[in-house]
Formats: C-alpha cells, sequence, structure tokens
C-alpha cells in the first residue's frame, strides 16, 4: 500500500493488492503482514526547513527534550521485525521520511542496507526508498543512493516562486534553489527519483504551468500530486469545515486535476506516471487502487517513530493512535491489533449516506479519514472537506478511464486512448461519452484558470 507523501514505483495499475494474513512457511515467528508498509522516521519531527504546511513539525511536543534520533539498536529491531513481517513476500520496501531523514547522515542508511542484507531471506527484494526536501544532497550523498539502487522522492512545489511561497528554511529564506541543486545531483549520479508536490493556495490556480514546468524544464516522468488540508476551529457560530487560507480550496483540486488530466491524457499516457491517475485507472480496471487514500479500507499503513513508536498512520500520529513501541512488542502484533484493524475498517464503515450513494465511490472512497471535516448536506458529520473536487475529477474521467480500462483488459497499451481522442473530428461528439461536441470535452484548448482570469 503506497500512502501520500512517499516515493513510488511504477506502473501500479496492474498490481493487483494481496490482502489478507495467514502463518507463514512452516508457522515460524510472528504472523507475515501482507500489505504492511511503514514510514520510518529516523529524526522524528526534525528538518532542517520550516516549510508552512508542514503538519509533521509540530509532533516536536509529543517528546519533549528528546534528541530526535533513531538509535543503531532500534534500527537493527526495527529492520529485523519488518523483514519477519514480511518474510512470505518476494519484494519488501524500507521506507525512510521524515522530519527529514538526510539529517541522520548517510552511514545510517549504509547500516540500514546492510541490516536488510542480513534479515532478508535468500532471493528476498529489498527497494529502499526515501522522502527528502532534497536540500542537503550532495555527491557523497548521491553516490549513496545509486549505489543502493534508492528510490528517493523530492518535493517541489512548482516553479522556484510558487516553491518558494511557503517552503522556506528556518530563516524564512526561499529554497528552491537547494532543492533543484539536490534534483541535478540525483540526476548526475542515475538515482530514481519520483516528485511530490502539494497543491495548496499558492499553485491551485496553476495546474498546467505547475505539471509543464515538472515534465518540461525538469523533465521528471514520476509526479505526485498531495492536497493541503489543514483543519481549523470554526469562527464563532461557523460550521465545519474550517482550514487555513493556504490549503487547497476543494474546487480549485478538482479544477487541477482535471487540466492535469486533460493535458495528460493528450500527450502523456504511458510516458509520465501520474499517481492519481494511476489509482483511478485501477479502480475502473476494478483492481484495488495501490494509493491508501482511495482503498475501501486501510490501516495497513504505518508511522514509525525515532524511538520505535508505532502510530495508525503517518497522518495519526497522536496518543489516541499509539499502538506500542517495537522495543516492547513486534511490528506484526501492532499492525494487526484489533484496534488497528478497527482503525483501517472505520475509514469504509463510517462514510456518510452520502458516500454510500455517490456515483464515484468504487474510485474515491471517501478518500482519506483525515480530511472528512465537512458536514453533508443533510448536516451528517464525515464529508469529506476535498469532495467538490472528486466528484468533479472522477466525473470527467469517466470516459476516458473507461476506454483506457478496456484497451488494457484486450491487452492493448492504455496510451493508445490518446489516438481515439485525436481521431474524432472536433464537432463530431467527444469519444469520453459525454454527449458533447469534442471541441468543447476533451479536445478543448487546456488553460490554466489564473490565466484564463488575467
Ligand atoms: S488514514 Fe488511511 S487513507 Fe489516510 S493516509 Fe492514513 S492510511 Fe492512508
Ligand atoms: S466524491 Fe464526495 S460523496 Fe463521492 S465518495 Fe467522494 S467524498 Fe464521498
Amino acid at each position: 500500500m503506497t500512502v501520500h507523501g512517499e516515493p513510488v514505483a511504477a506502473p501500479v495499475v496492474m498490481a493487483a493488492t494481496r490482502r489478507g494474513a495467514g502463518p507463514g512457511p512452516g508457522g515460524r515467528g510472528p504472523r507475515p503482514v501482507p500489505g504492511l508498509h511503514v514510514l520510518a522516521k529516523p529524526t522524528g519531527p526534525i528538518c532542517n526547513l520550516d516549510c508552512d504546511y508542514c503538519y509533521f513539525l509540530a509532533k516536536e511536543s509529543l517528546y519533549p527534550g528528546d534528541r530526535f534520533r533513531m538509535t543503531d539498536e532500534l534500527l537493527e529491531t526495527y529492520v529485523r521485525q519488518l523483514l519477519e513481517s514480511q518474510r512470505d513476500e518476494p519484494e519488501v520496501t524500507i521506507a525512510w521520511q521524515g522530519g527529514e531523514p538526510t539529517l541522520m547522515g548517510a552511514d545510517f542508511f549504509r547500516r540500514a542496507v546492510g541490516l536488510a542484507r542480513e534479515h532478508a531471506r535468500p532471493g528476498q527484494r529489498v527497494q529502499h526508498t526515501m522522502q527528502t526536501n532534497g536540500t542537503l544532497l550532495t555527491d557523497e550523498w548521491c553516490a549513496m543512493l545509486a549505489e543502493h539502487r534508492f528510490l528517493v522522492g523530492i518535493s517541489i512545489d512548482g516553479p522556484p516562486d510558487v516553491h518558494d511561497r511557503y517552503r522556506t528554511d528556518k530563516r524564512g529564506a526561499p529554497t528552491s534553489g537547494r532543492v533543484l541543486r539536490g534534483l541535478r545531483l540525483l540526476r548526475e549520479h542515475g538515482v530514481e527519483h519520483n516528485v511530490l508536490c502539494t497543491v495548496h493556495a499558492g499553485n491551485q490556480d496553476r495546474p498546467l504551468e505547475v505539471y509543464r514546468y515538472f515534465r518540461d524544464e525538469l523533465g521528471e516522468r514520476f509526479v505526485q500530486f498531495i492536497p493541503i488540508v489543514e483543519p481549523v476551529a470554526p469562527a464563532d457560530g461557523g460550521e465545519p469545515p474550517a482550514v487555513t487560507e493556504r490549503s487547497v480550496d476543494p474546487d480549485a483540486w478538482g479544477r487541477f486535476l482535471v487540466s492535469v488530466f486533460d493535458e495528460w491524457l493528450r500527450r502523456d499516457v504511458g510516458e509520465v506516471f501520474v499517481q492519481h491517475f494511476e489509482a483511478a485507472l485501477a479502480s475502473w480496471l476494478g483492481v484495488e487502487p495501490s494509493l491508501c487514500i482511495f482503498a475501501e479500507t486501510c490501516g495497513r499503513a504505518v508511522a514509525l517513530g525515532h524511538n520505535g513508536d508505532v502510530y495508525s498512520c503517518d497522518h495519526f500520529v497522536d496518543p489516541e493512535h499509539l499502538l506500542g513501541n517495537i522495543g516492547t512488542g513486534h511490528l506484526a502484533d501492532l499492525v494487526t491489533s484489533p484496534r488497528q484493524q478497527a482503525f483501517g475498517n472505520a475509514k469504509r464503515d463510517a462514510l456518510p449516506q452520502r458516500c454510500l450513494d455517490c456515483r464515484v465511490r468504487f474510485a474515491c472512497r471517501g478518500e482519506c479519514p483525515k480530511n472528512r471535516i465537512g458536514l453533508t448536506p443533510d448536516g451528517e458529520e464525515g464529508l469529506n472537506y476535498l469532495c467538490a473536487g472528486y466528484l468533479a475529477f472522477f466525473t470527467h474521467v469517466d470516459g476516458p478511464m473507461r476506454l483506457m480500462a478496456d484497451l488494457v483488459r484486450r491487452g492493448r497499451p492504455a496510451a493508445e486512448v490518446a489516438d481515439v481522442f485525436a481521431r474524432a473530428g472536433r464537432n463530431e461528439r467527444c469519444p469520453c461519452g459525454s454527449g458533447r461536441k469534442a471541441k468543447v470535452c476533451h479536445q478543448r484548448p487546456a488553460v490554466d484558470p489564473a490565466r484564463a482570469r488575467a
């Protein structure tokens, strides 16, 4: 299962998600946990930057006076337990995130690679991944990442003026120059990488500019978009949801995804991996998406703190969702505990009636529970703040997704969908099935909302 905010290997569309748990060969050791995914934070929330919207910096208050460094002893415990719980899997991912994981120094990750070799079973492949802000990458770092074939996610919000709006360092200085230098080093050393872009008030109206910057100026082929939603208490007498000013607007989020999708459909299917579109295609194919927010249930993606504490999810690092510590319990037992199963099932079981009746529920699934801070028109709690955006996006992509799913089922490349749309006459009905003319539907020229208003 893939969690928001980590590098991903592609393509994932056809990778069927394995479910259920059972005894491993010989029945020895802890119960194997298929689909387990751990986001490990070796520096806890500690980071060298001070991005305005970072939800994790505030977690420092959970551990007052702590040094926030994972010890070598705990590193060994973690890698061993993770591989024990994944002993039936042909491939295991060891995922590092932060805070900023590069603050640990490259030797920490060399040790992690060595421990993984020691504890993996013969023939088992271990993929190491890291999500970083990229500012501390050096030649030495990138040589190590390349040598051990790390998959690196690097956080960039778009062209420098967009990126620097919220992603600043502790002195409030812009960071885009340092990030782009890190990206260049990754490229020079041949390190496989993804771009992770948060979408917020500062770039929500510039989807094409942002996407084309990644594709054309940076030459990136793997992009993830993450909506920023920061809840705040409603003003006196106000109703939920209330969010910070920099949070993405739900309608703008829908327009952002639609604009990028239309551009991608015209020329990039099969060439550029956009995580939301891959996940959507999986849903149209009837395959469980690997992106947890669009899965029916979750709970197999936990967060591991620098001191061994395990939390239900990276977005629920709080005392209420502390499952235990790997120093005193086994990771596999914590993840399969009734409490964590209830957490994961609540994603499906707590959906409001509006979602249960929704025509795109098979793809949206009410998205992530952390964003379910709104009320339905009937006043029922638990509607996703981003609902309007997702409804617009999934409705818009329905026709093309049906065509792509049909191509894939017939063993054809999904990229052929671009030909279907290109062949249609401008005044003919759009191949998406909307009933509208192609020129006002999927052949409409793409323009950023910000430019259209200018
Ligand atoms: S709460 Fe569930 S859906 Fe949301 S990020 Fe965590 S694992 Fe994914
Ligand atoms: S689009 Fe809205 S109503 Fe439909 S499943 Fe998603 S959050 Fe629920």
